[in-house]
């Protein structure tokens, strides 16, 4: 065996034993030539997430708010500059009824995601929007992608019940950022660096990074990002909640070459691999943005969430038709996305009780690293499933949901069943 081979299996070894990677470790992962051994990386990355995180998958749903932006990111359908785009900015009451429309659908939490603009997008809507939802839907927890704010600013969103704080670099690589974000707030690198030191300041223990992946090299993208999270995890004790994989992708009025830097399907599972290998606890997000069955195999190389059913343009869920941020591949419901992820043998996941329960920031990191976090997670999953199919199910779904449930039953020994019984009679929310 290659000596270099001797190292990476000690560090696998590490990623398996729930400790998180150094840099030099995660440079040689990046490193992998030999493709026999990047099979080890994915199967040692799936159970790495496995040990922490069983065998759910959690889902969710974009809400876009808003497409009129300040900015002008070359690569984005929303830019300003983009003179085509039909704008959009939802009303307080428009955001309530798509969210009604989500939750009536069955899903649980949603990530509100806005453009970048002061006025349409500030602080005073968004307190707004949230405090709405919050009060005349049954969705249970949003979390916010917007704009890099102040500390004060960020106060006031922590304040008004948000799980995550997502934010995401885009590119850490200086000349390319500078040339992609010529115009706006954006285009200040060091502000929107610093993002997530004001987030943790304000009182936000659970953040989501990520890059956009095929902006520049993917190595040194990647390399970058685990860097920043390493940064915050020594001055803060914690970092990311979850790590973000998304792709460029074409969008109408995009200006980048799509070519120059394209991160492959096979890139795409490494890069997932490696990010779950570095940082066990982290939750991996996978968008709409990858093709059905891309989805489908990245769960084996350490992937534990993904949006399903999504719409990427402002009110697309009640009406087609306006500018969207990037196309979407995956054009699945969330009905179909449950029912495939059955048949691979996993559990789909509506659960959101570590944010009921505050399960938070450390606490959730601990509960992860000893690995008594799945325990939680795999009776929650069975919770949400049983809700779905009482509330939103298809009929086919139905029955195959009552089968895996019926054999989850008989295989607890955890009042499982009684707290079913509780769901069929109307109750909710029943979580550990
Ligand atoms: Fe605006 Fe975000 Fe698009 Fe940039 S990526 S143009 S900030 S919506
Ligand atoms: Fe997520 Fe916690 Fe539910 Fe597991 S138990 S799916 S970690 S909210």
């Amino acid at each position: 065996m290659m000596k270099d081979n001797v190292y990476i299996k000690d560090i696998l070894a590490k990623s398996l034993d729930l400790q998180v990677l150094n840099l030099p470790e995660i440079s040689a992962l990046l490193d992998v030539r030999d493709e026999g051994m990047w099979d080890e990386v994915f199967d040692t990355a799936r159970k790495v997430k496995e040990k922490v995180y069983g065998k759910r998958i959690v889902l969710f749903a974009p809400l876009y708010l808003s497409n009129e932006c300040a900015n002008d990111c070359l690569y984005c359908g929303f830019r300003k500059g983009n003179t085509e785009a039909v704008r959009k900015s939802l009303s307080v009451d428009e955001a309530v009824e798509e969210a009604a429309l989500l939750s009536k659908r069955g899903y649980k939490r949603l990530l509100l995601v806005a453009s970048e603009h002061n006025k349409r997008a500030g602080i005073d809507y968004f307190e707004n929007v949230i405090d709405a939802i919050y009060k005349r839907t049954d969705i249970r927890i949003l979390h916010v992608n917007s704009a890099p704010a102040t500390v004060e600013e960020f106060r006031r969103l922590k304040a008004s019940g948000i799980g995550v704080y997502q934010c995401f670099q885009e590119t850490y690589h200086i000349p390319s950022y500078r040339h992609l974000h010529p115009t706006g707030t954006k285009a200040d690198y060091a502000w929107r660096l610093g993002a997530m030191d004001r987030a943790i300041e304000a009182g936000f223990e659970d953040i989501g990074m990520g890059v956009l992946l095929g902006l520049y090299d993917w190595r040194w993208d990647v390399a970058a990002l685990l860097s920043h999270c390493r940064r915050l995890i020594s001055k803060y004790g914690l970092g990311p909640h979850t790590l973000s994989v998304p792709r460029l992708q074409p969008a109408k009025g995009s200006m980048v070459d799509l070519e120059r830097y394209r991160v492959s399907d096979e890139d795409l599972k490494k890069i997932v691999a490696v990010f779950r290998l570095a940082l066990p606890y982290v939750g991996i997000v996978i968008s709409t943005r990858e093709p059905a069955e891309l989805r489908d195999q990245l769960f084996s190389t350490g992937a534990s969430q993904i949006s399903a059913g999504s719409k990427t343009s402002p009110f697309g869920y009640i009406k087609d038709g306006d500018t969207e941020q990037f196309e979407v591949s995956d054009k699945r419901s969330l009905d179909e996305v449950i029912r495939k992820l059955c048949t691979l043998g996993l559990i789909p996941s509506l659960c959101t009780a570590c944010y009921r329960e505050g399960r938070s920031g450390g606490t959730f990191r601990d509960l992860a690293q000893k690995e008594s976090m799945k325990a939680f997670c795999h009776e929650n999953a069975l919770l949400s499933l049983k809700e779905y199919m009482e509330d939103s199910a298809s009929d086919e779904l139905k029955e195959h949901l009552g089968k895996i449930l019926k054999e989850e039953i008989s295989k607890s020994r955890n009042g499982l069943s009684e707290k079913m019984k509780l769901i069929e009679k109307g109750k909710r929310d029943i979580h550990i």
